[in-house]
């Protein structure tokens, strides 16, 4: 296991964490039999970074893992994450009430990584500075029932920037894999967090398993080709580990297999990426964005909208939904609508399609999006339920 040091606080974390939200189940709870080995097999492999979060396995990971700490006596060899749900919080009372919550929970006194779960936005963050966030995160640093304070982050890279900016954070947590280097905080967001000496923590280094299942023959067929002796999920993995900005890279585990393979990855890590495989990365990255509905490679030579429409962010979310189900579309609104929304604006003045690389008629598919039944339905409805709190309401 290669084990790369927090600088603020020369934590040596284990390049591999395990992302708790994916246990084996059985009869519709995790299987704590099969769980426990599991997480046993990563610790003694060397993992030593955990993340859980409140409504992981709906609520039970968490308590899962208290149960794990009881019965093993391993809670002091582990660096444990978790994080605050913020879409829970009303006011200042309930930032104290979901951490005291945690803490029974993972039977534990201190969490050594404590996040904000999943700030989407810029604004979204204020709401909660309004609310006292930042006295909150020093008051359970000062406590000890925190050791680092962060946030995870899916949004976009400007407002990523800003929050980065805004305070002193510990840490961050931020999505990135061969297909969102353009995406979210992307490689940008990653280097300027490296830059200020921020540990960034990796999530969706395989996009939540769309870079390990179901691989395009093309894609086999070019590692092939290239003479590189990996399986696609080594080569993936491995690059974003060789990214030695990143501190720890979470995967979410949940056969016994996948932990032996990445255990094997995790020790064969050297911190830079051999040349023959970021060529190989290169082509495989254009095959998967050939096979998307909208192939943008998220350039970026667009982003002069006069109607401050993000045309990439909304190509990347309308190709996650496309192949995604029911409950990811959901989920991509939740996290992203507002974004999708301004599609609607587009007065049809051509600047962007004159930039474009790759081509897109993007007029003709923000047109597309903007007719979805996700946009005419789901508007609706969330600005009901916002106006009925008080809150703005999308553009109509
Ligand atoms: S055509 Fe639409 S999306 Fe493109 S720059 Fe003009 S307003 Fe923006
Ligand atoms: S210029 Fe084209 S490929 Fe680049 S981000 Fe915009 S739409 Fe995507």
């Amino acid at each position: 296991m290669i084990y790369r040091e927090n600088t603020r606080n020369k934590d040596q974390l284990s390049i591999l964490g395990f992302g708790c939200m994916r246990f084996p189940q059985k009869d519709g709870k995790i299987d704590e039999v099969r769980s426990t080995q599991m997480l046993k097999q990563a610790i003694d492999g060397g993992v030593n970074y955990l993340d859980t979060a409140w409504p992981y396995h709906a609520g039970q990971s968490e308590a899962f893992l208290g149960r794990f700490f009881k019965k093993t006596g391993l809670r002091n060899q582990i660096f444990l994450a978790t994080k605050l749900p913020i879409w829970l919080c009303r006011n200042r009372n309930d930032f104290d009430k979901y951490i005291n919550k945690q803490l029974v929970k993972l039977n534990t006194d201190y969490i050594d990584y404590y996040l904000m779960h999943m700030f989407t936005s810029y604004g979204n963050y204020k709401n909660l500075c309004d609310m006292g966030l930042k006295e909150y995160l020093k008051s359970i640093k000062d406590s000890g029932k925190a050791k680092n304070v962060g946030f995870s982050f899916h949004g976009e890279k400007s407002d990523f920037i800003k929050i980065v900016d805004d305070y002193d954070w510990d840490f961050c947590q931020i999505q990135y894999n061969i297909l969102d280097i353009n995406n979210q905080a992307g490689r940008d967001g990653l280097l300027h967090a490296n830059k200020k000496g921020i540990p960034v923590i990796i999530m969706e280094p395989l996009r939540g398993g769309a870079l390990a299942n179901n691989i395009p023959q093309k894609v086999l067929d070019l590692i092939d080709k290239a003479g590189i002796k990996k399986t696609p999920v080594e080569l993936f993995l491995s690059w974003v580990m060789n990214h030695k900005e990143a501190t720890v890279v979470l995967s979410g585990m949940s056969h016994e297999d996948h932990i032996e393979n990445n255990l094997e990855i995790a020790s064969d890590i050297d911190g830079k990426i051999k040349e023959e495989e970021q060529v190989v990365i290169d082509e495989i990255i254009d095959v998967f964005v050939k096979s998307f509905k909208v192939p943008c490679t998220g350039c970026g030579y667009c982003i002069d909208c006069p109607k401050e429409i993000d045309i990439p962010r909304c190509f990347e979310v309308y190709n996650h939904i496309s192949s995604g189900g029911f409950l990811g579309t959901l989920m991509q609104i939740g996290i992203s609508g507002k974004t999708l929304n301004k599609a609607r604006e587009c007065i049809q003045c051509g600047k962007c399609e004159k930039h474009c690389p790759q081509s897109i008629d993007i007029i003709n598919q923000l047109n597309i999006i903007s007719s979805k039944w996700y946009i005419r339905l789901l508007f609706p409805i969330t600005n009901w339920y916002m106006e009925k709190r008080g809150k703005k309401t999308y553009k109509k």
